[in-house]
């Protein structure tokens, strides 16, 4: 499973951020995560609970917004949502694209008590 990897990640990033500031308990961590990034969100709060386990970050909730991956048409240079993306362009018809995979991985933020 590679969220562990990344869980990991995201632990030792979230909990210097909160030991530095002083905080108590971290409640919540917002991520953002482009829809090519390959990461479960949920598989990531799981592995997160037991990281967690006797920390600042003891039961804290995982928070994903996804972040669409964007087609663009290399002729007229149009640019959509790989969720519109039906092959051809929407605006000019041609067969000439360009998927930019977005595999984005951001902690946006945190929220703390
Ligand atoms: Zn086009």
């Amino acid at each position: 499973m590679h969220e562990l990897a990344v869980t990991e990640y995201v632990f030792n990033l979230v909990k210097k951020q909160a030991d530095a500031a002083g905080v108590s308990h971290v409640d919540k961590i917002h991520l953002l995560l482009g829809d090519q990034c390959d990461y479960v969100p949920e598989i990531i709060e799981e592995y997160l609970q037991v990281m967690s386990e006797g920390t600042s970050l003891e039961g804290v909730k995982v928070d994903a917004t996804v972040k669409e991956s964007m087609v663009k048409c290399l002729d007229c240079g149009s640019e959509f949502t790989r969720h519109e993306f039906k092959d051809v362009c929407p605006k000019c018809g041609s067969e000439n694209l360009k998927l930019n995979r977005c595999t984005d991985f951001i902690v946006k933020n945190i929220e703390v008590s």
